[in-house]
């Protein structure tokens, strides 16, 4: 049990401002229409790399700062709690341990996402605002590894074959569940996963009226640097929507 026993020593105490940017992301990425009842986002810890904060098991919608866990890359919480954390927990602490460059994960069952991971198509990049995508997302298939399952990642190997499978991009497509979204920071990663959204819907609307002409992979990196550079711009927005909302 994931309550008790940790394996790892606890690091000090995260930053309490990465803390409470990690539970407005929480809250942001619900006001955007990314996650639902269902879904999260993580930080690596500030003050240890072996280590990444992620909420307790609960709607993103509703969490705040006091729900934050902390968490080591097995899993585990790194400190006693009452509270347990998601049951994909695994989808964080094995894809910081294979992507150094990772400081922020969100986990969705995006609806547009969806109809790509099925059939097996990438989403890549369709305009300026979606670069990160580069040559295209990467797609998991459960099957392979783990025949019939329930489709979650519950454990680390299959947490493991999830970084595998995303490789060195920035998206991996889920077949039949969702996407996992990586990034350097919260406020990119927030910013990558709703225009992960943006951009299938836009894929599929495109593809309907004939072939498309996706961005290159320099024009892809020269958007991204430009328009990710600008990322807080953005945050301020979605940020000051949800505390009106509050
Ligand atoms: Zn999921």
């Amino acid at each position: 049990m994931t309550s008790t026993s940790p394996k790892t020593p606890a690091p000090p105490k995260a930053d309490a401002a990465l803390v409470e940017k990690l539970a407005m992301a929480n809250r942001i990425l619900y006001n955007q229409g990314v996650v639902d009842g269902f879904g999260h986002i993580s930080v690596r810890h500030d003050k240890s790399p072996d280590h990444f904060l992620l909420s307790r098991n609960r709607a993103p919608g509703l969490v705040t700062a006091e729900d934050i866990l902390c968490l080591d890359m097995n899993g585990d919480l790194a400190e006693p709690s009452e509270h347990r954390s998601y049951l994909e927990r695994f989808i964080h602490s094995e894809i910081y341990k294979a992507r150094p460059d990772v400081m922020s994960v969100v986990h969705s069952h995006s609806q547009s996402v969806i109809p790509f991971g099925v059939t097996g198509q990438r989403l890549r990049p369709i305009f300026h605002m979606s670069g990160f995508l580069g040559s295209g997302s990467s797609l998991f298939e459960i099957r392979d590894g783990a025949g019939n399952t329930d489709m979650l990642i519950r454990d680390t190997y299959l947490g493991k074959a999830l970084a595998q499978s995303l490789g060195a991009s920035n998206c991996v497509l889920m077949r039949g569940h969702g996407s996992t979204t990586t990034g350097p920071s919260i406020e990119v990663v927030v910013y990558r996963a709703i225009y992960a959204e943006v951009n299938a819907k836009l894929q599929i609307q495109a593809a309907a009226l004939g072939p498309i002409n996706f961005l290159t992979e320099e024009e892809a990196a020269l958007a991204a640097a430009t328009t990710e550079a600008q990322v807080v711009r953005a945050w301020d927005l979605w940020r000051g929507i949800v505390q009106a909302a509050s």
